[in-house]
């Protein structure tokens, strides 16, 4: 039994290509460990300077956590919960639900809002969307793996596509599950590089620079993205970790690569009148509407759903129309596999 001031106590219970990519983001992963191995935790938020969360963190790891320790089940201890981590979570709970029944503010802790975990996980909604998001990348994969010749020029563009969005949502799931400086540092770091690629494909599919004629231009943008890439980490872990920063910089890649795609839905669709032609600026405005969620920073719905975890679902959708797009409308039925002038 977990013992906490009964003060605070609360009622109910508080309880190829892609191998050498693979590799690299795995050295990548290895080099920020170590990097936020001594990185600074989490900022302070209102919630966890109320003297009454800090009496019960105090008197919970009083009872629990010094000569005799109170054992954790071990689905806890899996998750990496241990007797400070499950005080401090016990502590949020019992302070929000007192200041809740009192009439009083929900407040966040370190920077976050005190959310009810579910088996040890402390965002569930944001961890199932996640792993959701994720999935349809690992679809999107195998689509286009049956769909699209290997001859197709844009094939290992659209595949390395995929594999950043499953790599960003493994990430986003971790750190959804538990947060630490490193996963947190993961979730950041696999997102930027999604956001990134995204940037880094959008002027290969729209301008052709695929083709031969555009092979210069083609090396100098891809060295112009990991230069961009390296510099942004660099400065992150380097010089500051600043999260205003990170998110502007997110903003203005990801609003970049919007506009060139709105651009190619006008253009085509305006040529073609095919509806079909549109979807990628449609996606676009989709996306564009579903970051607004982001900006509804309200305490989380029944202590788990919050504008993040909807964020997070609002973008499983445009992201299969996404693949659809590739997979079925990028190549006609009458796709003769020499690329004629007609794919847009
Ligand atoms: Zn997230």
């Amino acid at each position: 039994m977990w013992l906490l001031p009964r003060t605070h106590f609360p009622s109910s219970s508080s309880s190829s290509s892609s191998g050498s990519l693979c590799r690299a983001l795995a050295i990548f992963s290895f080099l920020l460990f170590a990097v936020s191995l001594f990185a600074s935790p989490t900022a302070a938020s209102r919630g966890d300077r109320l003297p009454e969360f800090k009496d019960c963190v105090q008197g919970c790891k009083e009872r629990n956590c010094l000569s005799e320790k109170t054992p954790l089940p071990l689905h806890l201890r899996l998750l990496l919960w241990n007797c400070p981590s499950e005080c401090d979570y016990a502590c949020q709970r019992s302070v929000t639900a007192s200041r809740a029944a009192n009439g009083q503010s929900t407040e966040q802790f370190h920077g976050k809002w005190p959310f009810k975990r579910l088996w040890g996980i402390q965002e569930p909604f944001s961890v199932l969307f996640s792993i959701l998001n994720g999935y349809v990348h690992y679809a999107g994969l195998k689509s286009l793996k049956r769909e699209l010749p290997r001859s197709y020029p844009l094939y290992p563009y659209y595949r390395l596509f995929s594999i950043f969005g499953m790599f960003c949502w493994f990430w986003s799931t971790v750190f959804h599950m538990r947060d630490f400086v490193f996963t947190e540092r993961m979730d950041y770091f696999a997102a930027g590089a999604n956001v990134l690629y995204g940037l880094y494909l959008a002027p290969i599919r729209i301008f052709r620079l695929y083709r031969s004629t555009y092979a210069r231009a083609l090396r100098i943008w891809g060295i112009v993205c990991i230069a961009s890439y390296t510099a942004h980490a660099y400065f992150l872990l380097g010089i500051r970790w600043d999260y205003t920063y990170n998110m502007a910089a997110n903003v203005v890649v990801g609003s970049i690569t919007n506009t060139l795609w709105t651009y190619w839905s006008i253009r085509h669709y305006t040529r073609l009148k095919s509806f079909w032609a549109a979807w990628p600026g449609l996606i676009v405005m989709w996306l564009i509407m579903a970051m607004s969620l982001e900006l509804l920073d309200f305490p989380p719905l029944a202590g788990a759903l919050d504008a993040h975890s909807l964020w997070h679902a609002a973008t499983i959708l445009p992201g299969m129309w996404w693949y659809k797009y590739v997979a079925t409308l990028t190549l006609p039925p009458s796709f003769s596999y020499s690329f004629p002038s007609f794919i847009p």
